[in-house]
């Protein structure tokens, strides 16, 4: 059944309705194909296939009964281990929380569950989605399926990677400051954060509160219309959600752009960015030219400064996120303390990884008396101007262009000793989350080496059914979704 691997849900959909496969077939496939690189992927913390397994039976059911099937009935979906799935464990890829057993699902859960998705597993990922590579996590390392002494991104790197060598479908992932766009870049498929409050958060386990968001990826942007149609929409259980219905992301799809003005940003075109990258954006903005649409360029002063107000707020927010693993409640606790304090202490020296310890410290010390107007109020003064950058191009513009990230994937331990060059393979992603904006990133081209590189789009607040449309005109008019990681591209073509 390996020809079910690496095939769209439009196809699935297709062949399950016609009775030519069932969803046991379709999971059965992919779970052979985990079976078969798993081992050198790493991409999940656990498996969750008893629970995919009951609800293909579900699925198939409704099949023989002729009944209409929901939107991903029989779609095998990977889900980061920092979203809820009752029952199951979700670690984050921590110790402190290597034995939590959540008793409900996040509200995402509950919509993919209830639109018929077969769910295979929980992802690896950076620990409290605090990297870019992975490399964080305090469980194992997941390999890139494209090149596998290559890192998959992060945070979200099992997701991405999942989806890239062919063990699901789609997956879900978070995204505070490029978590869903960057591996979606280094694994050469597509992802996308949605606007701030498209999604709810119920479930997901907080980092930053104010940036947080969770989004789909997949090997196409019809693929990733698909899931975000089903996980968006207002929840009474998460006060940002916004007040709307879900919209019909697929239905926006229409692929035409022609008189759509987009602006490519220009600091991202200079200094820091692979000439390679740099090269693959220049060609997509032609692309974009040759489909119809006006091409520019626009300058965003501010973004310089989006880093540092990103680590300042994050590592805030992160702070008083995290003070609820203390061994009280639930997760690791010390055993050996003999008072609350120490217990307290030692709970979080042996549970907390060594980066989520340094984002707490930079967070206490950022918002403590003295030092909170210098730090966390300046940050909060210039993330407004980083703003102001957008809406300024948004007048003008319908969206804007540049590199997902300054590089393609890269070897393991080549930034771990540094974090300040890790930190800047978020350089292109983080304003969207200060912004609050929605951004999506696909294919756009191969380096040297045939490491995939992404293009980003970017929007106003609420044009995601509109960036879903430019993305997908895109990907019509060029092959570069077409090429599928190694260990992918054996099975699809045998
Ligand atoms: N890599 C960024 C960080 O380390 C973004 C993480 C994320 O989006 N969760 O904070």
């Amino acid at each position: 059944m390996t020809e079910l691997i690496g095939t769209s849900i439009r196809k699935l959909h297709q062949m399950l309705a016609s009775k030519e496969v069932s969803a046991r077939e379709i999971l059965k496939a992919h779970l052979d194909q985990i079976n078969r690189h798993e081992s050198e992927i790493d991409a999940f913390n656990c498996l969750t296939d008893k629970l995919a397994e009951k609800k293909a039976d579900e699925i198939d059911k409704l099949v023989a009964s002729g009944s209409e099937l929901p939107a991903l009935a029989g779609i095998p979906i990977a889900i980061k281990d920092n979203i809820c799935i009752k029952d199951y464990k979700t670690t984050c890829s921590s110790k402190v929380l290597a034995d939590f057993v959540p008793p409900y699902d996040a509200t995402v859960a509950i919509k993919v569950l209830q639109a018929g998705a077969l769910p295979v597993g929980k992802t690896n990922m950076d620990e409290f989605a605090m990297g870019s590579s992975t490399e964080n996590s305090a469980n194992k390392l997941t390999r890139n399926p494209w090149n596998t002494k290559t890192v998959p991104g992060g945070s979200s790197g099992g997701s991405a990677a999942s989806v890239a060598a062919g063990f699901s479908v789609v997956s879900l992932g978070s995204d505070t400051g490029g978590s869903i766009r960057q591996p979606a870049s280094f694994c050469g498929v597509v992802g996308m954060k949605p606007t701030y409050g498209m999604v709810s958060r119920f479930g997901l386990v907080a980092f930053a509160s104010s940036l947080d968001q969770i989004g789909p990826f997949g090997r196409s942007v019809e693929d990733v219309a698909y899931v975000l149609s089903t996980i968006s929409g207002h929840d009474p259980s998460d006060s940002t959600s916004i007040q709307q219905a879900a919209p019909d992301f697929v239905a926006a799809l229409t692929g035409n752009i022609s008189g759509m003005k987009i602006a490519v940003i220009k600091e991202f075109l200079a200094e820091g960015i692979d000439p390679v990258v740099r090269e693959s954006i220049v060609a997509a903005a032609e692309t974009y030219r040759k489909l119809g649409a006006q091409v520019d360029e626009v300058s965003m002063p501010n973004f310089k400064h989006a880093l540092p107000v990103y680590y300042l707020l994050a590592t805030a927010e992160a702070s008083a996120n995290l003070a609820r693993y203390d061994g009280v409640k639930y997760g690791h606790r010390n055993k050996e303390a003999k008072d609350i304090l120490s217990m307290y202490y030692k709970t979080r020296q042996e549970g907390l990884g060594a980066e989520v310890k340094r984002r707490i410290m930079l967070g206490t010390f950022a918002l403590s008396s003295g030092y909170y107007d210098a730090y966390y109020k300046k940050a909060q003064q210039v993330r407004r101007l980083i703003k102001e950058d957008f809406d300024k191009a948004f007048a003008k513009f319908d969206l804007v262009i540049c590199p997902t990230a300054p590089s393609t994937a890269f070897e393991f331990g080549s930034k771990t000793a540094d974090p300040l060059s890790m930190y800047l393979s978020d350089i292109a992603t983080i304003p969207a989350n200060l912004a609050g904006i929605p951004g999506i990133s696909l294919p756009c081209g191969f380096d040297q080496g045939g490491l995939p590189i992404g293009l980003q789009l970017l929007g106003p607040a609420l044009s995601d059914a509109k960036l879903l449309n430019a993305a997908h005109a895109f990907e019509q008019a060029t092959e570069f979704h077409k090429r599928y990681s190694p260990m992918l591209s054996k099975v699809t073509a045998s």
